[in-house]
């Protein structure tokens, strides 16, 4: 089968691999039909997560056919049309139990943080991804789920991880009614928080990023204020105090992560160098310009070099910082039913669909923000 394979920083090549086979009683296999590149994708394609390895295929964001399932699989059959969830949860473990299906402790018994991710380095349990025409897909009766009928395949996939990590991002906000908002990053997943923010009450929305065309976006898809960090100001922490009668915002959703910090890690013939530059800048942001007490949500992923964040203001603040991988199974009840009623929109977002074989392009394109790139979507 086609799949994707990482070579190296910046470097995706889509190659033959073998069909990936069921291993378990619990595996299915599924074909694909659309897989989409993420912002997380990114961090491993520019050298920003530990042991990515050579040969690995990437993608945690896919929709396909069950062609194939294990002697232990019930909930599902050959020929349904599911959405995959990219946490791989084992759906008994203590942490699933609680419904923290991107803690899984079973399905990513080595890592002390993360659970079980398709796609994710080795930090996320060495799996392979959905960047292909066929995956394996773990634990078959936990978190796929199949896609309800007259729903588009594009909105389904978007409900694989980026409407649950928009969602999750601003439950954990805690936003009360009424409360001002402000999302750090216009990409995908910022975009989709600052459109949840309302379901939760928000009574103002402000999002900030330094891409014109992603702010011109999210402004009309969320009904929100967007403002260009570079052009619109000189100092965001004094400009989100400015606008909320110096008190500052109730609620900061960090939607960025490890680009914005400058830190990188690179991976030389089997050795890691950690090179640290910089800080932590929306971060920093985040929690400068939230109010005292105020709560702080971190959906952006960081790496392990990014641990300089101005934890005294934090504290003296009296801060509530939450964050986490989405517990994507735990959304999706409500979430189908909010795509399905029109109230959540996720097929909007896609700017490119793009054959499989030109991935490398699409990583790219998507990387440098080129050609008004929001979301895009591989096809096999
Ligand atoms: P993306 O790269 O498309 O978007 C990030 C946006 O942040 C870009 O538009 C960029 O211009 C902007 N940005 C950079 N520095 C900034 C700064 N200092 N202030 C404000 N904006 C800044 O990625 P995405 O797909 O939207 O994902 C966003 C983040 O969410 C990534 O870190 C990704 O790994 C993470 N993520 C987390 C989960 C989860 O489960 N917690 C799930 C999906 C994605
Ligand atoms: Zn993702």
């Amino acid at each position: 089968m086609l799949a994707t394979n990482y070579r190296g920083i910046r470097r995706i090549r889509v190659s033959e691999k073998p069909m990936p086979e069921i291993k378990h009683p619990e595996d299915a296999i599924v074909r694909i039909v659309r897989s989409c590149i993420c912002g997380s994708d990114l961090h491993l394609y520019n050298g920003n997560v530990p042991d990515t390895r050579v040969g690995m295929t990437f993608g945690h964001e896919f929709v396909g056919e069950v062609v194939e399932i294990g002697s232990e699989v019930t909930k599902l059959k050959v020929g349904d049309m599911v959405m995959v969830p990219f946490n791989i949860a084992c759906g008994r473990c203590h942490y699933c139990k609680q419904g923290l299906f991107g803690n899984c402790h079973e399905a990513n018994s080595e890592a002390t943080a993360v659970g079980g991710f398709f796609g994710y380095a080795h930090v996320g349990g060495g799996y392979d991804g959905g960047q292909a025409e066929y995956a394996r897909v773990p634990y078959a009766n936990v978190s796929p789920t199949v896609i309800p009928p007259g729903m588009h395949v594009e909105d389904a996939v978007l409900l694989t991880d980026v409407v649950p990590t928009g969602y999750q991002a601003a439950e954990m906000g805690g936003i009360q009614k009424g409360d001002t908002v402000v999302v750090f990053g216009a990409g995908p997943v910022g975009i989709m928080a600052a459109r949840c923010s309302w379901l939760f009450g928000a009574g103002r929305v402000i999002v900030l990023d330094d891409i014109d065309y992603r702010l011109e976006f999210v402004k009309n898809y969320a009904k929100c204020e967007a403002y260009n960090f570079k052009k619109d100001m000189d100092d965001p922490v004094v400009f989100l105090k400015k606008q909320t009668d110096w008190m500052g915002a109730d609620v900061v959703i960090d939607a960025v992560g490890a680009e914005a910090t400058g830190s990188a890690l690179q991976t030389i013939t089997g050795r890691k160098m950690l090179l640290q530059a910089g800080s932590a800048t929306a971060l920093h942001w985040a929690i400068n310009s939230v109010k005292k007490g105020g709560i702080v949500s971190i959906v952006g992923v960081y790496g392990p070099t990014d641990n300089l964040v101005p934890i005294g203001n934090a504290m003296n603040k009296g801060l509530t910082i939450r964050g986490n991988q989405t517990a994507v199974k735990r959304h999706l009840p409500r979430l189908i039913e909010h795509v399905q009623n029109g109230i959540l929109e996720p097929r909007k977002i896609i700017t490119h669909r793009v054959p499989l074989e030109e991935a490398a392009d699409a990583y790219r394109i998507f990387s440098d923000k080129l050609d008004n790139c929001i979301k895009p979507v591989l096809i096999p």
